[in-house]
């Protein structure tokens, strides 16, 4: 029997089976995925096979997953931990003021999602604060992101109706991400206001060194769609990508970097640079280029500090 993992507790899981029957599993003993340094096996989004033994059901076999996304790793320990797979789409909310998300930080988001395969959809929330110049730099924004192929919503979850939202989340397993105070329980309460969800980032302190206490969960809506609860996902870990695979997940840096005179441009300081090239002649954005450097640094620290 095949079923779909719908919330984890460390020793139990949650399967919903293809029928749709919500079964307690345990996992078969000695249960070893090749290839993967994981604190935690199965998680929340897999696929499973399951027997039945006795009065129990076990899982024996995992599917392939189509993605999954990791927590920034705890510095002790080189293991990283799987917070879900089989994700369709993350939703990122995004407000230009009360909280202010910094481009930055979109980019960064942007990075780690298409490092793992997951699509993005920016969602602009809080509309009706706008004032004549958040307007301008909204219009300005959603340019930015639109001309290089991402989905961008733009409302107030508080005023507006949410078709524009539900529509990009029907069918799909979503995510939904954002800093604190940008509207996520907003949001999700007003799509299904029975659903009691966890929208509070855990604090990096808390987390540190310590094996995590909480776990992700999938949970269905009424007007079919998926949401991923997950603990932390304001932004993705970004640990195992190094610089020169940041350069191609900037998908129009990459659109370009044939075209630079060296095939292992970083568009730092080679000569010739099409990159640079294109953001002098504000063909690529300045801001998703100061996003870039600022990747770039930090890579360069943390292999810095790896490297003692
Ligand atoms: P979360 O931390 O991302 O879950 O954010 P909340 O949903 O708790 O929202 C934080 C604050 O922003 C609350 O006071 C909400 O009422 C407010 N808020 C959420 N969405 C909107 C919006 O579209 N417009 C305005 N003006 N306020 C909003
Ligand atoms: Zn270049």
């Amino acid at each position: 029997m095949k079923g779909t993992v719908i919330k984890t507790t460390g020793s139990w899981y949650l399967v919903k089976s293809e029928k749709g029957d919500l079964l307690e599993c345990r996992l078969k003993g000695k249960f070893r995925i090749k290839g993967i340094k994981s604190t935690n096996p199965i998680v929340v989004g897999d696929g499973v096979v399951l027997e039945k033994k006795d009065d129990s059901y076990m899982i024996t076999k995992l599917m392939d997953r189509k993605n999954f996304i990791v927590r920034k790793s705890v510095n002790l320990s080189k293991k990283t931990h799987i917070i879900a797979s089989n994700i369709d789409q993350a939703i990122l909310m995004v407000t230009l003021l009360n909280p202010i998300t910094t481009t930055t930080f979109i980019d960064r988001f942007l990075v780690s999602a298409n490092a793992f395969g997951v699509e993005v959809v920016l969602l602009f929330n809080k509309t009706d604060l706008y004032n004549i110049e958040d307007k301008k730099n909204h219009k300005e924004l959603v340019e930015v992101y639109k001309k290089i192929g991402y989905k961008t919503i733009s409302l107030s979850a508080l005023k507006d109706d949410l078709t524009k939202v539900k529509d990009v989340m029907k069918g799909k397993v979503n995510l939904i991400s954002g800093h604190s105070g940008v509207g996520k329980s907003t949001l999700i309460n007003k799509l299904q206001p029975d659903l009691h969800i966890n929208t509070k980032e855990i604090s990096e302190s808390y987390n540190q060194g310590q094996h995590t206490t909480t776990f992700s969960e999938l949970h269905e809506l009424d007007f079919g769609s998926s949401i991923i609860d997950t603990p932390g996902i304001k932004g993705f870990g970004l640990v195992e990508i190094d610089k020169n695979e940041i350069t191609n997940l900037f998908p129009e840096f990459f659109a370009l970097k044939s075209k630079c005179k060296f095939h292992n441009c970083i568009h730092l300081n080679e000569p010739q640079c099409r990159v640079k090239d294109a953001v002098i002649k504000n063909e690529i954005a300045e801001s998703r280029y100061v996003s870039y450097l600022s990747m770039i640094e930090e890579e360069e620290e943390n292999y810095r500090a790896n490297d003692y």
